[in-house]
């Protein structure tokens, strides 16, 4: 599935996020010698590849590289996977045990000798992944040229310190249209195909072109495909970049444009990109590795950042949306303070906050996670209202009930704030929409979390991901109702989940009611061309033709005939 459009191509980098440690007292069938023989040969596998990368690297890196190639083949550990095989343990466990006891010797002895002992548990996860034909671990010694990024699945935090320009595409198994490693790629503006199975079999270092429009993977593709590819891609761009301006139909109707961000680093494409503004300010996202809650002026900085870098257009910053897939450990869940006082350790760590709740995707997150935590929403609505800026929206994540929406309302009220909205993400909200809009000023409708929660489809889960496919008309029914109560309120109903950023179904949420549109900065020139390819009259019989047909495949191809100029602009 191809979740953010365009042509990657370089060499693979498989990341894998550990090794298993091979089952103890695991042993072999065949002949000790066969089995030896394995071994020295994984042994020997590594040594070699790690000297090369060294050869390639040249430098310091070189001479750690190669370094660490001897330690593979260290006589000392040789003789000792050896005599475990003799002993009747299989070669992974083996390698393991040998080398495990060398680790814990080489720490012992601290200072440099006592730091080389990660490199050991390096080579021998090497060795390991080798002898299971898996892939290899970790992130390090990745390419020097643009690289695709193979992985199982990709959570922000693995994310987080990724260089954006190293990344050629990403590709995984796991994941859907709106899981993190999707929403990662779009903010980064690079090609990304997901739910793509087996892809972590793609050895290290083969050319790898994926495809993140149509979801094809190639391996060892043909030099003149790659060429024809890019060529096609680059005549897709020049035709979308022709749409300038604000976001509107071609018979006039505004649709303001705005992008989703997760922190100041992606203020800069957004206004490249022609965002008018920001619609979604996914704080959570700046504070993902604080034991501590952001501070008053460290907060202030960012939202005041965010307001500069767009004059005039509004910025919606989402208060903390904790908790799930987005565990902060300032926010620990009610389960793991428990937990921490029952054995009087230290503070939970957010990956043991994300754990102890059974559901964690049912759980306590957003705005209930805050509720238990009032100081710190106060401290990011005071940090808002520091701006002091008219443009500077609030919105609360995962909000269920007209009690909720109208408790939020009244806690940024307080504080002196205006513009206060709820995100529609929760189906009993989209129901009841019109509860939650007696206390705010706009609604903001969340697709991710709307498709998860109506289908009861994990938006991690690749296995689930065809449930979270934008044209189903399940969710489509859910935004036309929020969307026709946000208009009998009077009140802007915008789109800030993925669904946004599929051209098509931007014409199709505009012709359901949206006032806004906000995606990832990589979306808009797509989103701003078929907007204004099509009027607000061919949006609206796009809507109720995709509506009117029972499954997403028809639902699309039934909005398509209403959306001609889609095919001629590539989309
Ligand atoms: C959503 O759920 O659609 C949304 C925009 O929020 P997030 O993806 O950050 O959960
Ligand atoms: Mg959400």
């Amino acid at each position: 599935m191809g979740v953010s459009p365009g042509i990657g191509h370089g060499p693979a980098y498989v990341l894998t996020v550990s090794v298993p440690e091979p089952p103890k007292g695991a042993t072999y069938t065949g002949e000790a010698d066969q089995e030896k023989e394995r071994a020295m040969a994984a042994l020997r596998q590594v040594a070699g590849e790690l000297e090369a990368r060294g050869n390639q690297a040249g430098g310091e890196a070189e001479e750690i590289l190669k370094a660490q190639a001897l330690m593979a083949e260290d006589p000392g550990l040789v003789v000792k996977v050896r005599t475990l095989i003799d002993r009747g343990l299989a070669a992974p466990r083996a390698v393991f045990e040998a080398f495990t006891k060398y680790r814990d010797v080489l720490a012992g002895s601290g200072g440099y000798l006592g730091e080389r002992a990660a490199d050991l548990n390096d080579i021998r996860d090497r060795v390991i992944a080798l002898l299971y034909g898996q892939a290899m671990p970790g992130l390090r010694g990745a390419p020097a040229e643009p690289y695709v990024l193979v992985a199982r699945d990709l959570a922000p935090a693995d994310t987080a310190l990724l260089a954006k320009g190293q990344i050629a595409a990403f590709v995984t198994e796991e994941g859907g249209p709106t899981s993190h490693t999707a929403i990662l790629a779009r903010a980064m503006g690079v090609p990304a195909v997901v739910a793509c199975r087996g892809a972590t079999g793609i050895p290290n270092g083969v050319r790898v072109m994926a495809d993140g429009t149509s979801g094809d993977v190639r391996v060892e593709p043909a030099e003149s495909d790659v060429a024809d590819a890019l060529i096609a891609a680059t005549a897709r761009q020049a035709a979308m970049a022709s749409a300038r301006g604000p976001g509107r139909t071609a018979d006039g109707h505004p649709v303001p444009l705005l992008a989703n961000v997760g922190g100041p680093a992606e203020l800069e494409a957004a206004v490249a990109a022609g965002a008018e503004g920001i619609g979604l300010y996914r704080t959570e996202f700046l504070f993902l590795d604080r034991a501590e809650p952001p501070s008053l002026e460290e907060q202030t900085r960012a939202y005041r950042a965010a307001v500069e870098a767009f004059p005039g257009g509004k910025v919606v910053v989402r208060t903390l949306d904790g908790g799930a897939d987005k565990p902060l450990a300032f926010l620990p869940t009610a389960a793991s303070d428990s937990a921490a006082s029952a054995s009087a350790s230290a503070a939970p760590s957010a990956s043991a906050s994300a754990s102890v709740e059974p559901n964690p995707v049912l759980g306590e997150r957003g705005l209930r996670r805050l509720r238990r935590f009032p100081e710190v929403l106060d401290a990011q609505l005071a940090a808002i209202a520091a701006v002091a800026s008219e443009d500077l929206l609030v919105m609360a994540p995962m909000v269920a009930t007209g009690e909720e929406a109208a408790w939020f309302a009244r806690s940024c009220r307080g504080r002196g704030l205006a513009g206060v909205g709820v995100m529609i993400e929760i189906p009993a909200a989209a129901l009841r929409a019109r509860d939650l809009l007696a206390s705010v000023d706009f609604v903001s409708i969340g697709t991710n979390d709307l498709a998860q929660y109506a289908f009861a489809a994990d938006r991690q889960l690749g296995a689930v991901s065809a449930l979270h496919d934008p044209w189903q008309p399940a969710l489509l029914d859910l935004v036309a109702m929020t969307a026709r109560a946000a208009s009998a309120a009077g009140k802007p109903c915008g789109i800030c989940g993925e669904s946004a950023a599929d051209p098509a179904m931007a014409c199709v949420l505009v012709g359901l009611g949206a006032s806004t549109l906000s995606m990832g900065a990589g979306a808009l020139a797509a989103v701003r061309a078929a907007l204004a390819a099509h009027t607000l009259t061919q949006c609206r019989l796009a809507a109720d033709a995709a509506r009117a047909r029972t499954t997403p495949a028809d639902a699309r191809a039934a909005a398509r005939v209403h959306l001609p100029a889609l095919a001629h602009l590539g989309l």
